[in-house]
Order: structure tokens, then sequence, then C-alpha cells
């Protein structure tokens, strides 16, 4: 498959698509359909992540998204988990979307249960924000309202808080997806990502502070309307002698960037004891402009107990209504 990248860049950006680009090159990119596609063979049916089939009792009646539901992805499916593996994603997906907390709200997607747009709501700050008929709406208490309004800036800053989430569900999603887009001949290489995936929770603990769950994220400012996509990148083969990982996954959804070493892979091994490069993904011109810059930040997601993240909700208007 050939793919083109489209972008338009400034100056950090422009250098960091040619170091990226000097390593990396595309493979793949998957992203939602028109129309319903699956990933992988319907007959004979086996799963990707725990190797069983359907004569070993695996069963297959459970759709399983390519890429997660909640990043706005309806249609692109896949063939590849079975029913055990599919509930035990669903989990690493419950905390990712945990994670993105109230931007949940504004990312509109709604959820495959309630088939509504999830609300966000903050006992402890006393904060609703919720969707209706395609306006967002957000309660605050009156009296803390003023606390919130910065005049100068035109801007809102609503101190918040996420859902409770297991950080290392994070870079488990990430690694999920990465492996789908895998051709198959390329699985037997990431055999220990496939174990970290299915591994007993118990087992999560060995990975504290491993260094492939560390994941560059970067948060673009403005309403951005993005298309779930996640994209695949080889090592070049004249670039073996770079310390590197072999592989790359960079996901992309509303205004979200995750960039991941496709982690534990055969020929990776040797990066665990050496300090590697992480060549950064460059982040399009169009996305940074309007509404100022946006850097990506570099998360720990390594640690298996459950946590809050404390964020900032920071709105700007041009002009206010006062209404009763
Ligand atoms: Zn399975």
């Amino acid at each position: 498959m050939k793919i083109k990248l489209n972008f338009e860049l400034d100056e950090l950006n422009l250098k960091r698509a040619e170091y990226f680009f000097d390593i990396y090159e595309p493979v793949r990119a998957i992203h939602d359909m028109p129309k319903k596609l699956f990933l992988g063979s319907k007959e004979p049916r086996k799963c990707r992540f725990c190797d069983k089939s359907k004569q070993e009792k695996a069963t297959f009646s459970k759709k399983a998204h390519a890429i997660s539901h909640f990043m706005g992805n309806k249609n692109l499916l896949s063939y590849f988990e079975c029913d055990k593996c599919n509930e035990k994603f669903s989990q690493y997906e419950n905390s990712f979307a945990n994670f993105i907390g109230v931007n949940r709200t504004f990312l509109g997607v709604k959820s495959q249960t309630s088939k509504k747009i999830p609300k966000h709501k903050d006992l402890k700050e006393r904060i609703d924000v919720f969707a209706n008929n395609k306006e967002i709406y957000i309660d605050v208490q009156e009296n803390k309202f003023k606390n919130y309004l910065d005049e100068e800036t035109k801007t809102l800053n609503i101190p918040t808080q996420t859902q409770p989430f297991i950080p290392i569900h994070i870079p488990k999603l990430i690694t999920k997806i990465g492996l789908s887009i895998l051709e198959e001949n390329e699985l037997s290489d990431y055999k220990e990502a496939l174990d970290f995936l299915i591994q007993e929770k118990e087992k999560d603990i060995l990975f504290e502070n491993n260094k492939f769950l560390n994941v560059p994220m970067c948060f673009i400012n403005g309403f951005i309307e993005a298309r779930p996509i996640a994209l695949l990148f080889n090592k070049k083969s004249d670039r073996e002698h770079i310390l590197a990982p072999q592989k790359q996954v960079v996901i992309k959804f509303g205004n979200f960037i995750f960039q991941m070493a496709l982690p534990f892979g055969k020929r990776d091994r040797q990066l665990l004891e050496k300090e590697f490069k992480r060549p950064l993904f460059p982040l399009d011109k169009s996305h940074i402009e309007e509404f100022g810059n946006s850097e990506y930040s570099l998360y720990n997601f390594s640690s298996c107990k459950q946590i809050v993240y404390h964020e900032k909700l920071c709105l700007s208007y041009d002009s206010m209504i006062e209404k009763d």
C-alpha cells in the first residue's frame, strides 16, 4: 500500500519531519470507513492475540473495533479478537476513555452502551459538562464562576479531574491497535507484546517504569473534527544502526495525537539497556496555527495503580451574554 502524507509544517516540525522520515517509512494506515470493513479473514477464524481458534473453543461473537469505538471509529472492525481477549481490551478502552476525561464530551462520540454522548461529571468541583442538540453545556456553580473567568485573556479556566483510570491500560490499547495493523508474518517478532496484552493483571507490576511504556501525547487546541486514524511506521533497512525502535504507532483522533514505539519487539531487545531515540511525529501547521502552539508531553503510563489526573478545561470566548 502506498501512503501519501500531506503536511504543512512550521520550522520546528519541519526539523521533526526530516528526522522522523529519515529513520522511518510509513507502511500502513487504517481509519474509519463509510461502510463496514473487516481486517483479517473470517475463516479459518483464529484470535491474533491468544492464538486460539474456533476448534480450541474460542468464541467470536462480539464485534471488535480495529480502532476503538470511543475514538470515533464506527465501521473499521477486525476478525482478530476472540471474545475473551475482546473483553480484556474493553477494560483498556474504559481506562483510556476515562483518561481523556472531559474531552470525551467534546469528542461527541456516542457511547455504544447508552447511545448518548458521555457526560462529564465532577462531583468535587460540582461541574457538569454535557451535550444536547449539538451544543455543549457546562454547568458550574455560580459563586465559583468568577474564579474561572479571566476577562483580560477572554478565557475560562475550569479545574476538573478525570475519572479513575489505570495508566498501563493506555499503552496496552495502543499496542493492541498497533498489533492489529501488523502484517501476519511479522507477528512472531512481537510475541512478547502479544503476551503483554493478555497476561494476568498481577504481572503488570513487572512493567513499572519500562521505557517502552513512555508515550508522547499531544493535545491540539481548538475544535477539530479529526477522524480517527492509526498509522504504522517501519524503521528503514539502512537505518538499522540507529538506536530507535523498529516500529512506531501513531494514533490521531479528535484533539489527540498519541505516538508509541510498538513495544517488546525481538529486534528491539537491545534498546532496553540503552538510551534510545524517540523521533517525534511532526505536527501539522494547520493544527497549531489558529489556536496557538500545541506540544508533545511524554507520559509515563507504566503504572498499574488506579489514579485520577487533575486537568484544566480552558475555553476562550468572543463575548459574553448574561441570561437569567
Ligand atoms: Zn483471544
